[in-house]
C-alpha cells in the first residue's frame, strides 16, 4: 500500500511535444483517483511516469515515499493494466496469470539451478513462493470470476473476459499501486458498466491505490474517491466528483462535464447602489449580497459594468407556469424566469431533455443563444412550444471570459 506523489512533473519528447507540464499531485494510501482530461492532454504519459516506462524531464516521483526517479519500472512495485490488455496471445490465462509471478520467484531453470548452488536460503525461500502461485493465481481467478477460462488462449475470450484476465495478471502481483490506463475503454456500454462496479468491489477489498485514467467522464464521477482533471499537460482541478460538477475550476472543466453541456449565457455583471446584477440575453438577476462581495473586487475605479458568463446546468431548471411576479414572491427573491422557444426535444427514458433559443432580440450575434433544459420524461413538450422556466438560483456559476475562472469558487 502506498501513497503516490508527483512534484513538478514535466515531460518533454524528443520531436520537443510537452506532454506534461509541470503537474504536482499527491495520490493518498489506499485511494482510487481517476485521471480524466481529453484526448492528448497528457494523462498516459503521467501514467507512465509513474510506472518508469518514461523518464521524467523534470520533477520527481515518489511511491510510498521514496523518490522511483532512478528505480527500474520492475522494481516500482507497481502494476499497470493497459487498454490493449497486452496478453501473451500463444499463453493460455492460467499461463498469463502466472508467467509474471514465476519470472519472479525464481525465473527460469538455468537462473534456479544457479541460485540453488550460490544461494541456497534465498532459493529454498523462492520455492516455497512458487509452490503459492498456483492458489494465489486461483484465488483471483475467483475474484474476478474467470476460473472457468483459465485454460483458454486469449484469443479465445470476450473483450470484457480479457479485461479482466488483464486486471487479474495485476492483482496476483500484489503491487503496492494499480495504474489503469483507459481499462475499459474496449468495452460495450452494458459491460463498462458491469466492470465499473467491479473495480469499486475489487477496490474495497483490496484496499490498495489506484490511479485510473480515463476520457470517460461517467468513469470519472463514478469511480474515483477523487478525481484528476488534465487539460494541455497540466492538472486544472482535483476534487472529490461531485464537487468538480459543482464547483468546477473553470469553464473548461464546466464544459467537459455532464452527460448534458452546461449552459453558458454571456452577459455583464452591473454594480449598483444595492450590490451587483447579472444581465445577459434578456436575463436579469440580482446578485446575494456574498456573490456582490466577491464580485465587487473584479471592478476597477470607476467601472460599473464587467463581462462575464453565467454558467447553469440543464438540471438546474424547472419549468414553471406561474407568472414572473409570482416567481419572485414565492422563491424568496432567489426565482429567475424567462421565456424561450424549443426548437429540438430528445427523449432519453428517464428524462427529456429541451433545447431552446433565446426569446431575445437583443442579443442576435452575441452568441448562439440558445440553451437545454433537462425535464421530466413525461413532460408535453414538442419543437415550437415555449417554455417559462426559472433557475435555481443557488446553483448558478459566474465565469471570467478571458481567463475562465470561476469566479465564485471560493464562496460556493
Ligand atoms: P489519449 O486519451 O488520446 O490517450 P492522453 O491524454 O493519454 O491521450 P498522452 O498519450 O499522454 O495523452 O499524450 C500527450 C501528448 O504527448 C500528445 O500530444 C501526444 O501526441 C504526445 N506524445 C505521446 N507520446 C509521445 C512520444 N513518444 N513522442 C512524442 N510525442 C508524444
Amino acid at each position: 500500500m502506498a501513497t503516490v506523489s508527483l512534484e513538478r512533473i514535466v515531460k518533454r519528447f524528443p520531436d520537443g511535444t510537452l506532454a506534461v507540464d509541470g503537474v504536482d499531485l499527491e495520490i493518498f494510501d489506499r485511494e482510487f483517483l481517476v485521471v480524466v482530461g481529453p484526448s492528448g492532454c497528457g494523462k498516459s504519459t503521467t501514467l507512465r511516469l509513474i510506472a518508469g516506462l518514461e523518464t521524467c524531464t523534470s520533477g520527481e516521483v515518489r511511491i510510498g515515499g521514496r523518490s522511483v526517479n532512478a528505480v527500474a519500472p520492475r522494481d516500482r512495485d507497481v502494476a499497470m493494466v493497459f487498454q490493449s490488455y497486452a496478453l501473451y496471445p500463444q499463453l493460455s490465462v492460467y499461463r498469463n496469470l502466472t508467467f509474471g509471478l514465476k519470472l519472479r520467484f525464481g525465473g527460469g531453470v538455468l537462473a534456479r539451478g544457479l541460485r540453488k548452488i550460490f544461494q541456497p536460503r534465498r532459493s529454498a525461500e523462492l520455492a516455497r513462493l512458487r509452490d503459492g502461485i498456483d492458489l494465489q493465481v486461483r484465488q483471483a481467478a475467483q475474484r474476478l470470476s474467470i476460473e472457468h477460462l483459465l485454460n483458454k488462449k486469449p484469443h479465445q475470450l470476450s473483450g470484457g473476459e480479457c479485461q479482466r484476465v488483464a486486471l487479474g495478471r495485476a492483482i496476483v502481483r500484489e503491487p503496492a499501486a494499480f495504474l489503469l490506463d483507459e481499462p475499459l475503454s474496449n468495452l460495450d456500454t452494458k459491460l463498462r458498466q458491469q466492470m465499473r462496479g467491479e473495480l469499486r468491489r475489487l477496490h474495497r477489498e483490496l484496499q490498495t491505490t489506484i490511479v485510473y485514467v480515463t476520457h470517460d467522464q461517467v468513469d470519472a464521477m463514478t469511480l474515483g474517491d477523487r478525481v484528476a482533471v488534465m487539460n494541455e499537460g497540466r492538472v486544472v482541478q482535483v476534487g472529490r466528483p461531485l464537487e468538480i460538477y459543482q464547483r468546477p475550476a473553470n469553464l473548461f472543466v464546466a464544459q467537459f462535464f455532464g452527460t448534458a453541456p452546461i449552459n453558458l449565457v454571456p452577459g455583464t455583471v452591473i454594480r449598483t447602489a444595492a450590490g451587483c446584477e447579472f444581465s445577459g440575453h434578456k436575463l436579469r438577476l440580482v446578485l446575494n449580497e456574498d456573490e456582490s462581495q466577491v464580485l465587487h473586487r473584479l471592478f476597477s475605479v470607476g467601472e460599473t459594468r464587467v463581462k462575464v458568463v453565467l454558467g447553469f446546468r440543464p438540471e438546474s431548471v424547472t419549468r414553471t407556469d406561474i407568472s414572473p411576479a409570482a416567481v419572485e414572491e414565492s422563491a424568496g427573491n432567489t426565482g429567475l424566469e424567462f421565456g424561450s422557444n424549443v426548437f429540438e426535444v430528445d427523449r432519453l427514458g428517464e428524462s427529456t431533455l429541451a433545447h431552446l433559443q433565446f426569446d431575445d432580440v437583443e442579443s442576435q450575434g452575441e452568441s448562439s443563444g440558445s440553451l437545454v433544459v433537462r425535464l421530466p420524461a413525461e413532460s408535453e413538450v414538442e419543437p415550437g412550444d415555449r417554455l417559462r422556466l426559472e433557475i435555481d438560483r443557488g446553483k448558478i456559476l459566474l465565469f471570467d471570459p478571458e481567463s475562465g475562472q470561476n469566479l465564485l469558487k471560493e464562496i460556493k
